[in-house]
């Protein structure tokens, strides 16, 4: 979009038209009441966006089209809204906790974990039945059962369902199982994958890869969305960076950031960036007052004997702790946890 000034003459216009058209650019012009502004479509570089923008009579130069469109503020200015079942949101006034183990073990362990996130009101229950481990020898989930375990013991309790899919041909039984499909960190930039979850009917929560930037990441939610499913959440989980006394770095910039650019809920999962159950509470917080519309907690019965993530796990002590704390940060920003 290119903002005319106010006394820019028609010759003057008439010369960037022609200007873009040169480019190889389509023109729109709209005469406004007070100024002229012409949109600008087609393969535009930065380097034609700074000539235009020296060109005489011109204001400035907008950039309303990203490589996200759909995911972006400006397509889509109000907040998206996901509504889950059970009656809870992602993306309302309401932060989202979604809470559970790292990997569902066995049914007594989940079962254990369930009653002890929802006895704190937490309404969506996390666990993985297909782990994407570092190690091939590490525990890899226990797949389907893991999936059924899941969707009983949270059916028992009235509880939604989140948990990674790892494949492509894994889609349509996770989606029979779970009520969000979460994509994991590694597989942010399976195209295959986010091209598989855009024909579900289920939202899908991205987790940023662990070396992507917020505009990879963003392109990569737009291909869900341009697939056609606009159910997609955004889910900081901490970025590689030089230093190694915690797992991950939380990027908690990410969040005003994302909440400027996109109008996708925006998620963070303090376990994952930690590592390590102390620093837990202390980011989840904070992400709380950055203005996250969810977490993402890691909570186990009892971590020492957790098969995967223990050391980042929080027991249901700690994890109610958290909870009590995260009400009264959400209140100091104008929001309720959920
Ligand atoms: C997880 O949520 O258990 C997980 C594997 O997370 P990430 O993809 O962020 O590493
Ligand atoms: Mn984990």
């Amino acid at each position: 979009m290119i903002v005319m000034e106010a006394h820019a003459t028609k010759a003057q216009v008439q010369a960037v038209v022609a200007r873009i058209r040169a480019l190889g650019l389509s023109a729109q012009v709209n005469h406004g009441t007070e100024r002229t502004v012409l949109g600008v479509a087609g393969h535009e570089t930065e380097d034609d966006l700074d000539a235009l923008g020296l060109l005489e009579g011109v204001e400035r130069v907008v950039r309303i089209l990203h490589d996200y469109p759909l995911a972006s503020r400006d397509f889509h200015p109000e907040n998206r809204v996901i509504d889950l079942p059970g009656g809870a949101q992602l993306g309302g006034n309401a932060v989202l906790v979604m809470a559970g183990p790292c990997a569902v073990e066995g049914r007594s362990q989940l079962q254990e974990a369930a009653e002890a996130v929802a006895s704190q009101g937490v309404k969506v229950l996390r666990g993985g039945a297909f782990k994407p481990r570092t190690s091939p020898y590490a525990f890899q989930g226990l797949g389907g059962d893991g999936l059924k375990i899941l969707r009983s013991v949270a059916d028992d309790l009235g509880l939604a369902v989140v948990t990674e899919v790892l494949a492509p041909e894994d889609v349509e039984l996770v989606a029979r199982h779970a009520d969000v499909l979460q994509i994991g960190a590694r597989n942010m930039q399976n195209y295959r994958l986010l091209q598989a979850c855009s024909q579900v009917d289920r939202p899908i929560l991205l987790k940023r890869g662990m070396s992507s930037t917020l505009e990879e990441w963003l392109q990569a939610a737009e291909y869900i969305l341009a697939g056609g499913n606009l159910q997609v959440a955004l889910c900081e989980r901490g970025i590689r960076s030089f230093e190694p006394m915690v797992r991950f770095s939380l990027d908690i910039t990410s969040v005003p950031v994302l909440k400027r650019l996109t109008s996708l809920p925006v998620v963070v999962d303090p376990s994952h960036a930690a590592g390590r159950y102390e620093y837990v509470p202390a980011i989840g917080l904070a992400a709380v007052a950055a203005g996250a519309d969810g977490l993402l907690v890691e909570v186990h019965p009892n971590p020492s004997e957790a098969l995967s993530d223990g050391a980042q796990s929080l027991n249901p002590q700690a994890f109610a702790r958290m909870m009590e704390a995260a009400r009264k940060v959400a209140e100091a920003v104008g929001r309720q946890i959920s």
